[in-house]
């Protein structure tokens, strides 16, 4: 095993310990929406509900408003449900490339704004330069605010119905067109028609 392919088994093997056993972190919209693309699979296939706080600008109201929830991507037993256990019980995962951008950074706060202490420009051992990490942060950061925006327009329009008690897997439809508006670039669901 040469030293670049030992450095990045070490660090799978740290981002299992640390995120996978447990499951990601900051996770956004826009990479639930591209993971149930990839796997054809609607995100209610492997996400799960947590209460939020009040505050929590990603709090999803639902059931006429008597809840408030976090969608998180699921976790088993084991840990992530994407996380798969190699020859030796080492963990993997098997998301790839397409696992959340908050992954692809570990150790990386997706949210710092300061360069990595040893960002030198070569490959750290994600494989990414600092260029390529600040670029993913640049990402997330926009993919984090429109997250944001969907909770909100939902919780202002949806969240509340009284005609329905609307679910978590809802508005898990209602976060696939906003996602797939964006990308297309056009209005938001209920901008559409008027
Ligand atoms: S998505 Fe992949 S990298 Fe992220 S916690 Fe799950 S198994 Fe680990």
């Amino acid at each position: 095993m040469d030293d670049t392919t030992s450095a990045r088994a070490d660090w799978l093997s740290r981002r299992a310990d640390t995120y996978c056993i447990h499951g990601p972190g900051e996770v956004n919209g826009a990479d639930l929406v591209r993971i149930a693309r990839t796997l054809a699979a609607e995100p209610w296939r492997f996400t799960q509900t947590a209460p939020a706080a009040p505050d929590d600008p990603a709090g999803v109201v639902v059931d006429k408003g008597r809840r408030r929830v976090r969608v998180e991507v699921a976790t088993a037993v084991q840990g992530c449900v994407f996380m798969i256990r190699a020859m030796g019980g080492a963990g993997r995962c098997g998301l790839g490339d397409v696992a959340p951008l908050c992954c692809r950074m570990f150790p990386a706060d997706p949210r710092s704004t300061m360069p990595e202490p040893d960002a030198t420009g070569e490959p750290s051992r994600a494989g990414l330069t600092a260029e390529e990490l600040a670029e993913l942060r640049r990402v997330w950061a926009g993919d984090r605010a429109r997250w944001h925006e969907t909770v909100r327009r939902w919780n202002q329009r949806n969240g509340r119905s009284d005609d329905d008690p609307l679910t978590a897997e809802d508005f898990q439809r209602y976060l696939l067109e906003a996602e797939f508006a964006r990308q297309a670039g056009t209005a938001w669901p209920e901008e559409v028609g008027g």
